[in-house]
């Protein structure tokens, strides 16, 4: 596992700073240019709420910026901290992860392309697939990508898109993004990264060879479950233009001005925000692999992970979500839910408190029982995205609900 201490983070091509000075200043800086944090010296970026902005000569704009669904300094300030943190040229912000996904498959697939996506993705995006991209005439196919060998034999001619997710939710898998960018690369086809759960601090997709990256902010980014948004980051100005342009004139779906904010506050402490939720996951990984009530726990950062080799390669930090399966079904994974009272029991993840969640009766209540099993998602799972509470805090409270089992 590479340190971020030791200078082997400069992938985010931060230049001369480091990760966690760019997390802090990018995007930012007083004076740098006009509007990003105003003539007055701000330190932080103002909130430009204006929807259009005044012209001194007639048809020409004085400034940047015309009309605020086409640019606004708030949301430039976020979309140039994003792209740096991810190494990138170029970085935009939607109104949600959702919006991001939408936005970016529509602007480079077209009818008779097909999308080979992993079978353990987000719900959400899965539905997004199944329902809207092949309503264009899309064919969409779902793969077992924690082996790459399992996607280079379903890839075809019409392959257009791998659409991954690294680490997944909820049984924490992974697939190897390098090996994936190969074979990308070699069919003439786009790799987009889904870099949710890692976290640009953890994983830098695009250093691996993907060619976009794309992010729901609403999670670890932002932090603090207070804004809904998302973000796609690339270093290709073509595809950039694109994206940009379906978001811009097709959908509509940028983060508004005070969400901009939100989420530029937020990426300051990310780094420091990840180690914790890291060491604190570690932590209750460890308690919860111990626990008589528990049978599995799944976190990469487990050496009985199946893929710890791979996580320890890929990423800088193991991250902030692990879930595990007690020896019970709903029955008992909801009594231990209602026991607890310092996990709020809540969807989402990725932010500074820590949640709860029982999947079958939850996130993934809307997918028939037969195909949850095929999924690997049982009765007895529970998924917990740690916050940076005291662990030991944290590791109590666990005890005393699973001793109450
Ligand atoms: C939450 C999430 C999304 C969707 O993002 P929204 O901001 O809720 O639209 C996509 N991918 C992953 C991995 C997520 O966790």
């Amino acid at each position: 596992m590479t340190d971020h201490g030791d200078g082997a983070d400069d992938v985010g091509d931060a230049g001369e700073r480091g990760f966690e000075t760019q997390a802090v200043r990018a995007g930012e800086e007083p004076f740098v240019r006009p509007g990003s944090a105003g003539e007055t010296g701000d330190v932080v970026s103002p909130i430009h709420l204006a929807s259009t902005f005044a012209m001194e000569t007639v048809g020409e704009p004085s400034q940047e910026y015309k009309y605020s669904r086409l640019g606004n300094p708030t949301r430039n300030a976020l979309e140039t901290r994003l792209a740096v943190l991810d190494g990138a040229a170029y970085g935009l912000a939607f109104g949600s992860g959702t919006a991001a996904t939408t936005c970016f498959c529509l602007s480079v697939l077209e009818p008779g392309d097909r999308v080979l996506a992993f079978d353990s993705l987000y719900g959400g995006t899965r539905v997004l697939l199944d329902d809207l991209i092949s309503g264009f005439g899309i064919d969409v196919e779902y793969v077992d990508a924690t082996d790459p060998e399992n996607v280079a034999a379903a890839v075809t001619p019409e392959t257009a898109l791998l659409w991954m997710e690294t680490p997944t939710n909820p049984l924490l898998k992974l697939c190897d993004i390098e090996a994936l960018a190969d074979l990308a690369n070699g069919n003439d086809c786009l790799l987009a990264v889904d870099n949710t759960f890692a976290s640009p601090y953890f994983q830098q997709p695009l250093a691996l060879g993907a060619d976009a990256v794309v992010y729901s902010t609403t999670k670890f980014l932002n932090g603090h479950s207070d804004s809904v948004g998302g973000a796609v980051t690339t270093d290709d100005a073509a595809l950039a233009e694109n994206v940009r342009h379906v978001q811009e004139y097709g959908v509509g779906a940028m983060l508004a001005p005070f969400d901009c904010y939100l989420t530029l506050r937020g990426t300051k402490t990310l780094p420091v925000r990840m180690d914790r939720h890291a060491h604190n996951t570690a932590r209750l990984a460890a308690f919860l692999d111990e626990a008589p009530a528990v049978t599995e726990v799944h976190y990469p950062g487990l050496e009985s992970h199946p893929q710890h080799d791979l996580a320890a390669r890929q990423m800088d930090g193991f991250g902030g979500v692990l879930s595990f399966e007690i020896d019970g079904g709903t029955d008992e994974a909801q009594a231990l839910l209602g026991e607890l009272e310092l996990f709020d029991v809540a969807v989402s993840l990725g932010s500074v408190e820590s949640l709860i969640e029982h999947p079958a009766s939850m996130s993934a209540s809307y997918i028939s029982a037969a195909d949850r099993r095929a999924a690997g998602i049982t009765d007895g799972l529970i998924r917990v995205p740690v916050g940076i509470e005291r662990a030991e805090d944290l590791i109590a409270d666990l005890q005393r609900g699973l001793e109450a089992l």
